[in-house]
């Protein structure tokens, strides 16, 4: 059944007054007539069933809560070197497929793309909007949190019980055991840290490790910027979900 996020601002007691973005998603893709049935999920994450009693003014009335629950039971943050074109969008879309909580975008000394906080800025309203419909389509019911582009000095601000970061050198080191080792603790949150394209310096390795952030190898093979954090939130996913 199709599922939309609500916003505080439409709902009135048992009624939802749609907002016009889903509203035109209702009456223009889905041709939904009154009496069909829609999930809605409000603002904390409580789902439910609403009918369609007007679909001309965009009102539905609220049946019943879902009880369900597919989100990880854990919360991941990742700390994403923003790569170069449209590989942010895809990684966007993926990570919130696979659970993602919160995305931290940063630059650092081998960032190939050339922007600024206030150029990326401008591109978050399409970047909200490929949250909300991966959210969607995956049946989250939690719309991941995309925070404004950061500096390396800023990532302290993002740290969980646990940290990590994929660290190349790490892989060609042969040290393969922090990442499965991290995962075996107990923990509620999680902070996983990949580079741009180019990798990080050195220097910013030993900051990060000052702040008590763990170096963890991905394997024995270098994976594109892009894969990094899909291998890691589906590591993630398999130890909490599919592991128990
Ligand atoms: N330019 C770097 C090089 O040639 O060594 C590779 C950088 S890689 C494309 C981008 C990021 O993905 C890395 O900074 C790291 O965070 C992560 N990454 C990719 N493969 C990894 C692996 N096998 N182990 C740890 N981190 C990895």
């Amino acid at each position: 059944m199709q599922r939309y996020f609500i916003d505080e601002n439409c709902i009135h007691d048992d009624l939802i007054m749609i907002d016009t973005y889903n509203h035109k998603h209702m009456q223009k893709v889905m041709r939904y007539r009154n009496g069909n049935q829609v999930v809605c999920i409000l603002p904390h994450g409580q789902t439910y069933l609403y009918e369609i009693t007007d679909i001309e003014a965009g009102i539905l009335r609220q049946k019943e809560l879902i009880n369900e629950d597919h989100e990880l039971d854990v919360a991941v943050t990742l700390i994403y070197g923003l790569p170069k074109n449209d590989k942010f969008e895809f990684v966007l879309q993926k990570a919130t497929e696979l659970g993602v909580q919160r995305i931290v975008p940063f630059l650092s000394k081998r960032s190939i793309i050339k922007t600024d906080a206030k150029t990326f800025a401008k591109k978050t309203e399409r970047y909200q909007k490929i949250l909300k419909e991966a959210s969607e389509q995956s049946y989250r019911q939690r719309i991941p949190e995309l925070t404004p582009l950061i500096t390396m000095k800023e990532i302290s601000q993002y740290l969980s019980d646990i940290n990590l970061v994929a660290y190349e050198e790490s892989s060609k080191q042969g040290e393969h055991h922090e990442f499965a080792k991290a995962l075996q603790c107990d923990y509620q949150s999680l902070t996983i840290i990949v580079g741009p394209e180019g990798g990080f310096d050195e220097s910013e390795i030993i900051q990060m490790e000052e702040l008590g952030i763990v170096c963890c190898s991905l394997g024995k093979r270098i994976l594109r910027s892009e894969t990094a954090p899909l291998y890691m939130l589906s590591v993630i996913g398999y130890s909490r979900e599919l592991m128990k």
